[in-house]
């Protein structure tokens, strides 16, 4: 478990949040001002000397010393121990979590049940170190994918998107397919993964074709189960086929090469910077 000796700095976001919360300071100090001035001086004095010395603990309250809460993940039922202000902080979900008259608010537990412990180790490791595991190979990583979006955590699925675009070799059939059936529908990994299996054998159609020379046994017997198992991708793969027959003159896609913000996700429209 990362501990906060390891913590990394996190300047910019810590100001942020302080700099809202000394402007909430200062809001209830001028709405409480009306009502406060015929009570005397030296009652506005002890007013305003309250106020300061509010905004003085919110100013060195920093996320490192926000309440550890525990979360509970998967059936065997791991605990993970994190910090309660950066983890609202990257995630709207445990936000919601954590907001008032929840119960996740006032135990300072929260359970996933349904989650994967590995995943949420991944959430861990972002929301403390802003970093992807560099060897993890594409299936977990697309684990990891799903439990960001269900946090809404799109940051860390548009870091692990680029890493399986520009990190991690092009898919076999059967790992685009099983993609294809853990990711929400629409989803822009989803148009990865299929942009990067259509590449795949658009270049190198003959390691997929059985009784031609150069044929990969493995990759052959792949892509036949994903025809008979998974006709929502075959049918993709198709039109995607057709689609690129029909722009004469241009080779498929390759993924590696598309524009930084392909496949990612912006909540608020902007681009990433
Ligand atoms: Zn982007």
């Amino acid at each position: 478990m990362t501990d906060e000796a390891t913590l990394p700095a996190n300047a910019g976001t810590a100001t942020d949040i302080r700099t809202e919360e000394v402007e909430d300071g200062n809001m209830v100090s001028a709405n409480a001002m009306p009502g406060e001035v015929d009570g005397g001086k030296e009652s506005a004095d002890k007013e305003s000397s309250n106020v300061e010395a509010k905004a003085i603990v919110q100013l060195s309250t920093p996320f490192a010393r926000s309440d550890i809460i525990s979360v509970i993940v998967g059936k065997q039922e791991v605990e993970f121990g994190i910090h309660k202000g950066i983890l609202a902080a990257k995630s709207p979900f445990f936000e919601k979590c954590f907001g008032v008259g929840m119960k996740e608010a006032n135990d300072n537990v929260v359970k996933l049940p349904e989650d994967d412990p590995e995943a949420f180790e991944a959430v861990v490791e972002w929301v403390y170190a802003t970093r992807i595991p560099a060897a993890k190979p594409p299936p977990p990583l697309v684990r990891d994918y799903v439990l960001a979006d269900k946090l809404g955590m799109t940051d860390l699925q548009n870091a692990i998107a680029d890493t399986i675009r520009l990190k991690r070799p092009l898919p076999r059939p059967v790992h685009a397919s099983w993609t294809w059936r853990i990711t929400p529908e629409g989803c822009p990994l989803r148009e990865l993964i299929l942009d990067q299996l259509h590449h795949r054998i658009m270049t190198t159609p003959n390691k997929f074709k059985l009784g031609t020379t150069g044929t990969d046994a493995e990759l052959a017997a792949d892509l036949k189960v994903l025809i008979r198992k998974n006709h929502a991708l075959t049918t993709a793969l198709l039109w995607k086929t057709i689609d690129h027959n029909l722009q004469t003159g241009r080779g498929p896609l390759d993924p590696r090469k598309a524009p930084p913000c392909s496949y990612h996700i912006h909540k608020d429209g902007k681009k990433c910077t």
